[in-house]
């Protein structure tokens, strides 16, 4: 579990729950929103430790510190989805505010963290949000959520709201390095990729079907290698079901990755990003053309469509755009 202070990035979300912890003047509701794998979680747990640390800095020595590591903190809890459910139900919040509701059991307060909190169902929220409305004096409620388009507004307007923006490429190495063993070249690769997301960049990283799934990302950019098969899209893993899907879903997020990497290039072109090769030439609004096509193609994924019309489908559609990006290069090189 992470020390508050060894959190690596996040400067403002940092600064803001210090300096309310300096304060003691802490609101009753947070939400903690941004994309996925960018430590929410890990933040607002070593957050919490910190306030109940007997010296505040989450020293992990004393009693407080001790117990909560060891998960049996009485008055401290977290509300997670239940394996094998897809939404957080109202009997979990429940049980949640008639523990709120009790006096705290060994500190002065009690503070729960209810963790991907986008996927309570209405009635969990309703429940949750009496609580909000009538909170006891010494409840502090955590709301961690990638989406926070999936809360009730009368929610959002009780919470005061932090945003954790993507981490720099930097700062993602940094954190692959101290958690797997694999090589400096593997561990950049996957930081670029990762979107500024370390949970992304880990899963990335060791895998060894990562370099087969960049490769198969690039080659969709090549009017030389696009012609290739679904089948061979998916093979080197099973090629059914789910597994295809996920595959399909991960070679068409890397790609879009890459194609909003070298939009990036050419529009700032300060030279701090690697442009990619088989996208360089392309000029900025046919990027845009191929990002939205990629998007199209990740939501017909999402929404059950089999990956073999979207592949299929797919591939039509990119020969148009490389043709296009084509021309303008031609174009631009005949000097009309
Ligand atoms: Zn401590």
């Amino acid at each position: 579990m992470a020390v508050f202070d060894d959190i690596i990035g996040h400067e403002n979300p940092k600064a803001f729950f210090s300096g309310i912890q300096a304060t003691q003047r802490i609101a009753s509701g947070f939400q903690l929103h941004g994309d996925s794998g960018r430590g929410k979680l890990l933040f607002a747990q070593a957050f919490v430790q910190r306030l109940f640390c007997a010296d505040g800095t989450g020293c992990g020595q004393c009693p407080a510190c001790i117990r909560y590591r060891a998960g049996s903190h009485g008055d401290i809890e977290i509300v997670h989805l239940v394996d094998g459910k897809t939404r957080i139900s109202i009997e979990q919040l429940r049980n949640l505010r008639e523990w709120f509701h009790r006096a705290p059991y060994e500190a002065d307060r009690r503070c729960a963290i209810i963790n991907d909190a986008h996927l309570m169902t209405e009635e969990a929220q309703n429940s949750l949000l009496k609580l909000l409305e009538e909170p006891p004096a010494h409840g502090i409620l955590i709301l961690v959520t990638e989406n926070p388009q999936g809360l009730l507004d009368t929610i959002h307007s009780r919470l005061q709201a932090v945003y954790f923006g993507p981490l720099t490429e930097a700062d993602v190495a940094k954190i692959v390095r101290g958690q797997v063993e694999a090589s400096e070249e593997e561990i950049r690769r996957a930081a670029s990729l990762a979107n500024g997301s370390p949970g992304q960049a880990l899963n990335l990283v060791g895998d060894e079907t990562s370099a087969m799934i960049q490769e198969a990302a690039e080659r969709l950019f090549d009017l030389k290698t696009l012609p290739f098969g679904y089948s061979e899209m998916v093979s080197g893993g099973r090629t059914t079901g789910a597994d295809a899907r996920a595959k399909v879903n991960r070679i068409l997020e890397v790609a879009m990755n890459l194609v909003s990497q070298q939009i990036e290039v050419t529009v700032n072109d300060d030279g701090r990003k690697p442009p990619i090769p088989a996208l360089a030439p392309w000029p900025v609004e046919v990027l845009g053309e191929a990002q939205e096509l990629l998007m199209d193609a990740v939501g017909a994924i999402r929404s059950n469509t089999s990956p073999r019309s979207v592949v299929e489908s797919l591939k039509i559609r990119m020969h148009r755009i490389i043709g296009r990006a084509r021309r303008a290069q031609k174009s631009v090189g005949g000097g009309r």
